[in-house]
C-alpha cells in the first residue's frame, strides 16, 4: 500500500483536512486526531496511520495498492469526457436584471443588451443542427435574469425541444435565475420539460439575503424567493439553492438551513455554497473572503449541515469527519468490498460503484449506447465498448 499521489493536505485551526483530489474525497481530524495522521503523511509512511484510518483512506482512495495505476484513471475521465455525444450550451438571453446585488456589474450602470431575434435565429439553427448528431443536448437558460426573457425562452425552447423530440435526441434544461420571476405559470411551463435543476441563490437568512441581494427599487427579495422554491420543489422541479459567502454574511450559512428545513425543504434542495471574488467587473476586495477563510468556511459549512442531518449535497458526498472514527474499530482488513456502508459516523458516504448498467438500442442513426452509472451518475458513451473500456479501468478505481 502507498499514499495516493493526488492527496492534498492542510492542518487547520481545527485539526486537519485531507482532500484526494482524484477521488473528491474529503476527510477532516479534529485536534486530538490530527498529529498522528499529518506525521505519517508528511513522512509518507504508511505503516504510521493508525489502523482504524485504514479502511476509509483505502475506500477514499487515500492509500493505494502498490500497483494501482492512478494515472489510467485520469486517462479515463479524459476519454470519458471526449466520448460523450453531449451537446452543453450556456445560453444569455439578456445581460438585464431586475435585482441590483452588490456584488454584481448590474450594480454599477452598466448597460444591459438582451438577445436580439436575429441571433435567437441563429442559436436555435446552430442548436436544431447539432441535435440530429448529437445523442443529448444540454441547455443552461441564462443572464442577468433569464426570466425577464421568459416569452424569448419559451420560443427558443419549444423550437429546440420539438427539434429533439423530432431527432430522438435527448433534451436536458437547466435555468440559473435570482427566482423572483418564477411564478406559477413559469414552474408548470417548466414541468414539462426535462429539468436538470433551477439554480437560486439566497444569501443566507433574510436579513443578509436582502442586504446583498436586493431588487432594483431597494426592496428585499427573499421571502418571494423561498415561497417560489417551495412552490417548484412541490412542483417536482429541482432546485439548486447556491450560496454566496462573503464578509456581510459570513457565519450566517448555518441560519439558511435552519430556514430551509423549516420551510420544509430539508435534503429537497441541494445547497452549494461559493465564495464571491473580486474580479475588474466586479471590485468588492474590501467584501471578499481571502481564499483560506473560504475554503475553511465551506468546511465548517459541511460540518455543520452533517451535524443538522442535511445529507442531500452533492459537495459534501465525499465528506467525512474523521474524528468520530473510534479506536475499537477494526481497520485491519482492506478487503472489504466497496459500495458497503462505511464506519466513519452519520457523515459518512459510500464510495461510488461502478458499474455497466444496461445497454439500449437507439432508434434511427442513433449508435447503441454504452451505460456506465454510479448511485448518482450516469454517463453514456458513443458505443458499448467505449462504455466497456472505461469500466475497466473504473473497476480498478472502485
Ligand atoms: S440576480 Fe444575478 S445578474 Fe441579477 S444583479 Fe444579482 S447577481 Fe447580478
Amino acid at each position: 500500500m502507498r499514499f495516493s499521489d493526488f492527496n492534498v493536505w492542510t492542518p487547520d485551526s481545527d485539526g486537519l483536512i485531507v482532500y484526494n483530489t482524484l477521488t473528491g474525497a474529503l476527510l477532516t481530524f479534529n485536534r486530538r486526531t490530527a498529529n498522528e495522521v499529518l506525521a505519517a503523511m508528511q513522512q509518507d509512511n504508511i505503516t504510521a496511520v493508525p489502523k482504524r484510518y485504514l479502511l476509509d483512506f483505502a475506500r477514499d482512495g487515500v492509500v493505494i495498492e502498490d500497483s494501482y495505476d492512478e494515472l489510467s484513471v485520469v486517462k479515463a475521465r479524459n476519454m470519458l469526457g471526449r466520448t460523450q455525444n453531449e451537446l452543453i450550451l450556456s445560453v444569455m438571453l439578456t445581460m438585464a436584471c431586475n435585482f441590483r446585488c452588490r456584488y454584481c456589474f448590474q450594480s454599477r450602470g452598466t448597460r444591459p443588451k438582451a438577445m436580439g431575434h436575429e441571433v435567437e435565429h441563429r442559436v436555435v439553427s446552430l442548436i436544431s443542427r447539432e441535435a440530429r448528431k448529437k445523442d443529448r443536448v444540454s441547455i443552461d437558460w441564462y443572464g442577468g435574469e433569464p426570466l425577464l426573457r421568459f416569452s424569448q425562452l419559451v420560443r427558443m425552447n419549444n423550437a429546440i425541444a420539438g427539434e429533439c423530440k423530432r431527432c430522438d435526441t435527448e433534451y436536458l434544461l437547466s435555468v440559473t435565475t435570482n427566482g423572483y420571476l418564477l411564478t406559477p405559470e413559469v414552474i408548470k411551463y417548466l414541468s414539462g420539460f426535462n429539468v436538470t435543476h433551477l439554480q437560486i441563490t439566497l444569501d443566507g437568512p433574510a436579513e443578509t439575503h436582502d442586504f446583498s441581494r436586493p431588487l432594483a427599487n431597494g426592496d428585499g427579495t427573499f421571502t418571494t424567493i423561498l415561497s417560489n422554491i417551495r412552490r417548484a420543489v412541490e412542483a417536482g422541479v429541482p432546485v439548486v439553492v447556491r450560496v454566496n459567502v462573503w464578509k456581510p454574511n459570513v457565519g450566517r450559512v448555518s441560519e439558511l438551513y435552519d430556514i430551509l428545513e423549516e420551510n420544509g425543504l430539508k435534503n429537497k434542495v441541494n445547497v452549494v455554497t461559493k465564495p464571491v471574488l473580486s474580479s475588474e467587473a466586479n471590485p468588492c476586495q474590501a467584501n471578499c473572503l481571502p481564499a483560506s477563510e473560504a475554503a475553511q468556511l465551506n468546511i465548517e459549512t459541511y460540518r455543520n449541515a452533517a451535524t443538522k442531518g442535511w445529507w442531500s449535497c452533492r459537495n459534501w458526498a465525499n465528506y467525512r469527519d474523521m474524528s468520530s472514527v473510534s479506536s475499537t474499530q477494526s481497520g485491519n482488513s482492506l478487503s472489504t468490498p466497496t459500495g458497503t456502508s462505511t464506519s466513519a459516523g452519520s457523515a459518512s458516504r459510500s464510495r461510488k460503484v461502478w458499474a455497466v448498467s444496461s445497454e439500449t438500442a437507439r432508434s434511427g442513426s442513433k449508435s447503441r449506447l454504452g451505460h456506465v452509472g454510479s448511485g448518482r451518475t450516469l454517463f453514456r458513451f458513443r458505443n458499448a465498448e467505449c462504455a466497456s473500456s472505461c469500466l475497466s479501468v473504473w473497476a480498478v478505481a472502485a
